[in-house]
């Protein structure tokens, strides 16, 4: 099978762009997001660089918007309708009182609740901004072209796609803009840490298209760069698709790109995950290697949920915008569109490239901590915000030890291993860090975690410790 396109190979002598962006040079203009209350200390007074909604200070002050107003709208909701506002209450409370481990979530700011919130959650905006089909677009078509050129200049794309209105459906436009029913395609299996839209046949990718799967070496839980270059060869894929749910090392999109050359493949990077950390520069750029990347704007990115599509081949643009809409999704949500204009200024600052670093020593002392007290972490440590482990040598399997962390206030996910059929524990540092917790407290998790884990630690206790903990570092102070 022939790949119906030019050589890449251009691409491939241009260096990853450095993330000078992460300096805020590429700050968006006219932006303005609000001023937060920002806390700029730890409650032990130690200045720590960069964290918490001192994470969103921009140059223009503004008058402070704070949770509190978000709370009055509360108090609307809950005159209209108490049922319901007990409801988010309650989750709010579960939020803040328990420890959100869960490695694709995040706490979002206060400004990006407001904009999700706003009036535009209103507007019906089929089309691009200049081409609609409803009337009466010409303001959220402002949104739009500030939330596009926002993310061209975070990551150094020559088009970005901000509709999607998730992960999955950036996927689906991928493959739609690419591919044609029954083409082959190389990527993660999904016992490795392959996400369902990488081949499940219980979604739409596994049965519309003919997947072959790579995987990770049993021993080290790497990639296994060999078994990649013989499956290309041997199948001759029309795509490869590189990017996991539980990957805790960088992808070398260089290898990939490699690879799909000379295969003749195109290549997809489903990169939901680190985006976050290609934004504040804590991760490499798979931009300038992929033809189309694919990402999430809720996981370490911190916006709202949703998902988008960057390419950094212009030619690639309209048949991205036209594999979204009208080929797979209808009408943008614009409140949404908007938030992720919010949440990219966000990620220009230097204080977002702060946090991504933040993150990413996070999740390493966590890993550390874990390994320290017996856990196996699989690669033997992580990269990212990501960190997966096998509870085994603890005396526990992957489902017991979640449902003993989940009664101790200790939330995460179980997830695949390299080897065999057990299940680990994924878990992540992006919520955590967003509250404000360094090193000190990962330390302070690993140990609870593995107390836990391992039936040392009484279950009871250990929430009242994670109340206390939690309780130091509300994720919406005010
Ligand atoms: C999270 C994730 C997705 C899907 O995102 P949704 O918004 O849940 O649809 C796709 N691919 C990968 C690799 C992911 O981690």
């Amino acid at each position: 099978m022939v790949a119906p396109r030019k050589g890449r190979g251009e691409l491939r002598e241009q260096p990853p762009r450095t993330r000078s962006r992460a300096t805020g040079r590429n700050r968006p203009s006219g932006g303005g997001t609000a001023t937060l209350p920002s806390r700029t200390r730890t409650p032990r007074d130690r200045p720590v660089p960069g964290l918490h909604w001192s994470y969103v200070t921009v140059d223009r002050p503004e008058p402070a918007m704070s949770v509190t107003s978000a709370l009055a709208e509360g108090d609307l909701l809950r005159r209209q309708d108490p049922e319901l506002a007990e409801i988010v209450l309650g989750e709010l409370t579960r939020q803040s009182t328990s420890l959100q481990l869960i490695a694709a979530e995040n706490f979002t700011s206060p400004a990006v609740l407001a904009a999700l919130g706003s009036p535009l959650a209103n507007k019906y905006a089929e089309g691009y901004p200049g081409t609609r089909y409803h009337g009466g677009c010409e303001i959220v078509d402002v949104a739009e072209r500030l939330a596009v050129d926002r993310a061209k200049a975070l990551f150094g794309a020559a088009h970005a796609n901000v509709q999607s209105h998730s992960g999955s459906s950036a996927v689906l436009a991928a493959y739609a803009a690419l591919l044609r029913p029954g083409d082959t395609v190389l990527a993660l299996g999904l016992p490795y840490g392959g996400h369902l839209t990488h081949g499940s046949p219980a979604n739409f990718s596994g049965r519309w298209f003919d997947f072959v799967a790579y995987g990770v070496d049993a021993e080290t839980g790497f990639i296994d760069h060999d078994q990649v270059r013989a499956l290309a060869r041997s199948h001759r894929p029309k795509a490869i698709v590189c990017g996991s749910i539980a990957y805790p090392r960088h992808i070398d999109y260089a290898f990939f790109r490699e690879v799909a050359d000379e295969a003749g493949a195109y290549l997809i990077a489903d990169a939901a995950h680190p985006i976050g950390l290609v934004a504040g520069g804590a991760a490499p750029n798979p931009v300038p290697y992929a033809d189309v990347v694919c990402a999430t704007t809720h996981k370490v990115l911190r916006g709202p949920r949703g998902g988008m599509l960057l390419c950094a081949a212009p030619e690639l643009a309209e048949r991205l915008d036209r594999a979204v809409f009208p080929f797979t999704q209808g009408g943008a949500q614009m409140n949404s569109v908007a938030a992720k204009a919010v949440a990219f200024g966000e990620a220009a600052t230097p204080a977002f490239t702060a946090y991504a670093h933040q993150v990413v020593a996070n999740a390493r002392v966590l890993a550390a901590g874990l390994a320290e007290r017996g856990l196996a972490v699989t690669t033997g440590g992580t990269d990212t915000h990501l960190i997966t482990v096998d509870p085994a040598p603890l005396g526990a399997g992957g489902k017991a030890a979640r449902g003993r962390l989940a009664a101790a206030g200790i939330v995460l996910d179980c997830c695949a291993l390299p080897h065999g059929d057990a299940r680990g524990l994924r878990l992540g540092t992006a919520a955590v860090t967003t509250q404000g917790m360094g090193e000190a407290e990962m330390t302070r998790i690993a140990a609870l975690l593995a107390g836990v884990v391992s039936g040392v630690t009484d279950v009871g206790r250990a929430r009242d410790e994670v109340r206390e903990l939690t309780g130091r570092f509300p994720p919406y102070p005010g």
